[in-house]
């Protein structure tokens, strides 16, 4: 089969891979990339340009997996784009948010290709997009029939338990089978449960190799994080400081959410206003509606019933009191221009009364890592919008990841006992952690760093 590596950059970047395999095309994931601006935050799509693909395959409803579809699309305007059945209720919601935050980001920003594609255009593919159950096989390639006799190739969705819909895409041919883990996270979060990887194994693997650079203390453990986490919110209440919670909108919102549902259900908190954002409220709803369909823990707990959410207004971030003890689980997790976590950020860091916990990645080059990474008392640059601040409120970290850990992530190489693995989604010193470690362990493995846009042949 032959494999290209369609993500424009070296780190996690826009996640695209083209296969080919036994004359029919796929893309798995269609991305964009973060921290890029305009066209630049592409995958490589004109090396595809003359592939006519059969179908376009989403692992899950990440900007960073999803966020480029429509214009995925315009080059095979006939592909057929397929995902999980919980994707399937995510996934225009997230195209048009998109939209909306490009427009924003073309007027306040100056970016011109901003918005790369309409509202119009997200409702005219959305008929294109098929949701699927866990564990079924496709077959995809069928849709165009080649030569008669043949089986094509199918495809099927494992729960990868990184957040609602996420998914890992196996490809089964006649010959061979490919792999692709998208994110996965292997140990349960307070909604969702870990993967359902057991059964999996492939001649090739694509995986991704986010936390290949973290190793975790010995006396590490998810339960020990969260109990942190709670004494510490607790804490911060009781001294009337409001707490800050920068999150994405998809996953760590929700759980964030739980974690609080369960806290007010075991009286460590009082009943009052969660603050959230728009998106974040939308994607919980649909948690809510979707609890009885997904593999998660407290099935009944219906977030929006538990709890007291408000959805702050445009602007009122900017004047609201932040006495009193305010909780806000808002998205935006990296506090970019523009958002009510940066307004938030921008008022709080300053006053020690006030705290600010970190639950998710920010990375370093964004508003958020630069304020993460501040010691107590210390001026630093926040945001050309925001300019200098002093830090003086109360910061701390928790590992809450949704990525599996890196010795997981090993003991299922060893399990799946590929003949080739392609890593990917990683820095560098991550890609290469595992390169090394996989190498070591299983050595009849041959291990793969495609570049961008470089088609390797497997
Ligand atoms: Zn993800
Ligand atoms: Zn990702």
């Amino acid at each position: 089969m032959r494999i290209v590596n369609l993500n424009p950059d070296t780190d996690i970047g826009a996640s695209a891979w083209f296969v080919e395999m036994e004359g029919h095309r796929l893309l798995m994931d269609a991305g964009i990339h973060p921290k890029r601006e305009g066209r630049e935050s592409l995958p490589m799509y004109d090396l595809i340009r003359n592939e006519d693909l059969d179908a376009i395959a989403i692992s899950h409803c990440h900007h960073d997996h999803v966020g480029s579809l429509p214009i995925a699309l315009r080059y095979s305007p006939q592909a057929h784009v397929l995902m999980s059945e919980l994707s399937y209720f995510l996934v225009e919601r997230v195209l048009h948010n998109s939209v909306n935050v490009m427009k924003r980001q073309r007027e306040e920003l100056g970016i011109r290709d901003y918005p790369l594609f309409s509202h119009d255009e997200v409702d005219d593919i959305s008929p294109r997009f098929e949701g699927f159950k866990y564990n079924r096989e496709i077959e995809w390639a069928a849709f165009k029939k080649t030569r008669a006799g043949f089986l094509s190739p199918t495809l099927e969705f494992y729960d990868a338990g990184h957040a609602l819909g996420s998914a890992g895409l196996m490809v089964r041919g006649r010959r061979e089978t490919l792999f692709y883990t998208g994110d996965v996270c292997f140990h349960d979060q307070t909604i969702l449960k870990s993967a359902r990887f057991e059964d999996v194994q492939a001649d090739v693997l694509i995986m991704e190799t986010t936390r290949g650079n973290r190793d975790l203390p010995a006396a590490f453990s998810r339960e020990t994080e969260i109990a942190r986490l709670r004494r510490a919110i607790r804490r911060a209440l009781e001294e009337k400081r409001s707490i800050l919670l920068p999150t994405f909108a998809l996953g760590r919102t929700q759980e964030i959410l739980a974690l609080l549902a369960i806290m007010l259900g075991e009286g460590e908190l009082k009943s009052q206003p969660i603050f959230i954002g728009g998106l974040g409220r939308v994607f919980t709803e649909i948690y809510d509606l979707e609890s009885h369909r997904t593999h998660r823990q407290y099935p009944n707990l219906q977030l929006r019933e538990a709890l007291n959410l408000v959805v702050l207004e445009q602007g009122q971030s900017q004047k609201m009191k932040l006495t009193g003890g305010r909780i806000f689980v808002i998205t935006a997790g990296m506090m970019s221009e523009n958002t009510a976590a940066h307004d938030l950020a921008l008022r709080m860091a300053g006053d020690k009364k006030q705290a600010i916990f970190f639950v998710g990645y920010t990375d370093p080059d964004t508003p958020g890592g630069r304020l993460r990474a501040a010691k107590h008392g210390e001026t630093f640059h926040f945001s050309s919008l925001g300019g200098k601040l002093t830090r003086l409120c109360q910061i701390e970290d928790f590992d809450l990841t949704a990525h599996a850990n890196r010795k997981e992530m090993l003991d299922f190489v060893g399990q799946v006992e590929p003949r080739v693995a392609l890593l990917t989604h990683g820095d560098e010193d991550s890609r290469n952690w595992f390169q090394q470690q996989i190498h070591a362990r299983y050595p009849r493995i041959k291990v793969l760093q495609p570049k961008p846009g470089e088609p390797v042949e497997v």
